[in-house]
């Protein structure tokens, strides 16, 4: 009977927290309850305050009806992005909606978790303070790493090109703070919030392709994301595209990140009009060369899109997902210019069903979503619950 109503209360909240507001007899058919299931979950939501009444719709003829919707002050997330050169913290309503923020800059996190927790915890006290909210009310802080996370008897964090070699994350930070902690790649943290918000919005099977100086994915199968054995799954950068190809940072050759990745793509470009190799700001230099009128700067974006066309073939031919949704500052930056060439490759390049099935498009909330991404991972266990909180589950209150 407790698995059924949490059950009943998950649809109704869900479909409440995505869709906006409905009365109760729009509910029933939205979430297929009956009318009686949905008065009676409903009646337990609003007690919770966990939703609350939106107003009156008018409907023809007979009684008006109370909209519903879920409460944003119910509670509180945390979401925190830990990027190669910076640590950001924010805290937001349970609607996602951003109350505080605090960012810190670092040369590099390289070798430097201690630093890192230590700004973690430090911003989250700082936002706590500027928002004003109860830490009582904060339903856990999630947080968007770069690197594998490995979920085994310990969480710990395997980000290669920064150092950090099985980096007992969570116990880290545990020892500063009691809230839930919900911890996973920043790839999947941006991904989930562009399949909530964004561009994967209604897919239930997507692949979020981001593109910087690296390359890597999040891969959406059925709702949730595919993470493989040891947290190792969608590192589509470090797929071959060429045997005994170009040099790739991971120490292997031909490897995708080695021809699209931003670095990639200036690395050729320099090759092909015998430019020396130091790049100081890769942004930049990407920038000057989209804005370039030269016949190299065309033939290595022409390149370009005939690579990132196949390497997304590939993603088609493999995953057939609804939607292949490409981000990351440089993915947006090349994908305006080159996306219609990049449609016809990977067009070229897959099958044409799972072709046919799968939108090939831009991601829509930027690049700065890592946070409110990892902030959707304690949301989305509240959801779950049917509204209730994992730290009253675990602890009595009272
Ligand atoms: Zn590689």
């Amino acid at each position: 009977m407790r698995d059924l109503r949490t059950s009943n209360r998950a649809r109704v909240l869900r479909r409440l927290y995505f869709d906006g507001q409905f009365s109760r007899h729009e509910l029933a058919g939205a979430t297929g309850l009956s009318q009686a299931s949905v008065s009676n979950v409903v009646g337990e939501l609003v007690e919770d305050q966990v939703v609350v009444e939106a107003g009156l719709v008018g409907s023809d003829g007979g009684r008006p009806r109370v909209l519903l919707r879920v409460n944003p002050d119910h509670a509180c997330v945390v979401g925190v992005d830990v990027g190669e050169t910076h640590v950001l913290v924010e805290v937001f309503d349970l609607t996602l909606r951003r109350l505080a923020m605090s960012t810190f800059q670092m040369d590099t996190i390289a070798n430097r978790g201690e630093a890192v927790v230590e700004r973690v915890l430090a911003g989250l006290a700082q936002c706590v303070e500027d928002s004003g909210v109860d830490p009582g009310r904060i339903l856990g802080v999630g947080v968007g790493v770069p690197g594998l996370v490995e979920r085994g008897s310990e969480l710990l964090v395997h980000a290669q090109t920064v150092g950090w070699n099985g980096v007992p994350l969570e116990r880290m930070l545990r020892a500063g703070t009691d809230l839930p902690l919900f911890i996973d790649n920043g790839a999947n943290t941006l991904g989930q919030a562009e399949m909530w918000f964004g561009a994967g919005r209604g897919a239930r099977n997507a692949v979020i392709a981001l593109i910087g100086s690296g390359v890597g994915a999040s891969v959406i199968a059925d709702g949730v994301p595919y993470r493989g054995a040891s947290g190792g799954a969608g590192e589509w950068g470090h797929t071959t595209l060429s045997l005994d190809g170009r040099p790739c940072r991971c120490g292997a050759h031909g490897c995708l990140e080695a021809y699209i990745g931003a670095k990639g793509v200036l690395s050729r470009h320099r090759e092909a009009a015998g430019l020396p190799q130091e790049i100081e700001d890769e942004e930049v230099a990407l920038r000057d060369l989209l804005a370039e009128d030269s016949q190299a700067a065309r033939e290595v974006l022409n390149e370009t899109a005939r690579y990132a066309g196949a390497g997304i073939g590939n993603l088609i031919n493999i995953f057939n997902p609804e939607r292949v949704i490409v981000g990351g500052w440089a993915g947006l930056l090349l994908g305006e210019r080159l996306l219609p060439a990049i449609r016809e490759v990977a067009a070229k390049h897959s099958l044409h069903h799972p072709y046919q099935q799968a939108k090939i498009k831009l991601c829509e909330l930027g690049t700065e979503s890592v946070a409110m991404g990892a902030a959707t991972l304690p949301v989305a266990e509240f959801l779950g619950a049917g509204g209730v909180r994992s730290s009253a589950l675990m602890r009595p209150t009272g």
